[in-house]
């Protein structure tokens, strides 16, 4: 019996474009549940994305630092703005561990409030809240292109997986599975994949994820493909080495040439 042939997605960035989503439920959580004194709020800060949060989505890995960055960013004093951005992203992480810590938060409860307003908003109005997603539909296709070749899907998603599911199945896509932020790293994940599955190729955005899977020995025979059309950092296009392929959105049917 040969092994099921499976190509790997990250799932924000690379299947969705879901800017407007993450600053607008980033924010809603600021508003709702988040009980800063330090901010005051304006509905009208939902009516647009602002650059330096669309500046800043590189950095991001789970969906709590938006959390974070929103509430600097519309902090009433102090704010996250244009001229300390770089100061900001330089020290990313340890940026991020000092704001929890003077806040007093915990990374998991701001991930709750996040998958709470999400939740919210599918409860009040899915369709409204799946339309802020933008899906890349050569991405689509390439999916459904597989999918004729018995060639399988499978997300792993820093996102809460059932908000995936919900977008994936609004797009017509059933995976063969999906992994979220609660199933553990993605290293991980993809370590026991690889056991199991023939894995033809990952495709994500972030590039130091792609980096982890090729230094781990287990995970190191992948093939890694760098999106291009996601949230990259502009240095993450330079110095590539050969183990990680810069992809276009218009080269993906190349991959089945593989
Ligand atoms: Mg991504």
């Amino acid at each position: 019996m040969s092994t099921q042939q499976i190509f790997l997605f990250d799932f924000d960035g690379v299947i969705v474009d879901g800017m407007h989503e993450y600053w607008h439920s980033s924010l809603m959580a600021c508003d709702k549940y988040l009980n800063s004194p330090y901010i005051k709020f304006d509905q009208k800060l939902y009516k647009r994305v602002p650059n330096i949060f669309k500046e800043i989505r590189p950095w991001v890995k789970y969906g709590w630092e938006m959390v974070l960055i929103v509430h600097q960013i519309i902090k009433t004093e102090n704010q996250l703005n244009n001229f300390n951005k770089d100061d900001f992203i330089n020290e990313y992480h340890q940026n991020c561990q000092r704001i929890l810590k003077e806040n007093s938060w915990i990374a998991q409860d701001l991930q709750k409030i996040l998958d709470k307003s999400r939740g919210l908003q599918i409860d009040k109005d899915f369709e409204k809240w799946v339309n802020l997603h933008k899906p890349y539909f050569e991405v689509i296709n390439f999916i459904e292109e597989l999918k004729k070749r018995g060639i399988k899907a499978g997300i792993i998603t820093t996102k809460g997986k059932i908000f995936a599911e919900k977008i994936l199945n609004q797009l017509n896509i059933f995976p063969e599975f999906i992994f979220g932020y609660e199933s553990g790293t993605k290293i991980k994940i993809a370590e026991e994949l690889n056991q199991k599955y023939e894995i033809l190729g990952f495709i994500e955005d972030r590039k130091k994820t792609l980096m982890d899977i090729k230094q781990n020995s287990e995970t190191s025979n992948i093939n890694c493909f760098l999106a291009d059309w996601g949230y990259l950092k502009s240095s993450d296009r330079y110095k590539l080495n050969n183990e990680i392929k810069l992809l276009k959105l218009d080269n993906l049917n190349e991959l089945l040439a593989i």
